[in-house]
């Protein structure tokens, strides 16, 4: 499968990592937005929101709180800071692999763009 973050899960395309577990990876962006950019993302191929099961939510509840824990490590969580998923065309989706976007250390704008 020709997924760009299955490859970064498999150590085929390098990434700053931030926290990995047997089913969690969690990397910077290597375009970020913000001081704090970080994805976390499951290692299974999860397409989108849209195809998340009722199988995944222990999954998505362990993501939330890794990203939880790295708002802590990357002392913003005090401040806060925004999680964003975005799901499909509309929702401007360009990695068609589930992933949290963790986005701190500035002030951020809404309604978001
Ligand atoms: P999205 O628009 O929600 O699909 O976000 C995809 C994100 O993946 C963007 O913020 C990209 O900067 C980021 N991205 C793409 N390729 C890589 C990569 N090889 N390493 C780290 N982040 C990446």
């Amino acid at each position: 499968m020709d997924c760009i973050f299955c490859k970064i899960v498999n150590k085929e395309i390098p990434s700053t990592i931030v926290y990995e577990d047997e089913e969690i990876l969690a990397f910077e962006d290597v375009n970020p937005v913000a001081p704090v950019h970080i994805l976390v993302i499951p290692k299974k191929h999860i397409r989108s929101l849209n195809d998340l099961t009722a199988e995944d939510s222990e999954l998505v509840a362990k993501m939330m709180l890794v990203i939880q824990n790295i708002a802590k490590e990357k002392n913003i969580a005090d401040a806060g800071y925004r999680v964003v998923n975005n799901c499909g065309e509309l929702g401007g989706q360009a990695v068609h692999h589930i992933h949290f976007h963790l986005l701190g250390g500035r002030e951020m704008l809404w309604p978001a763009g």
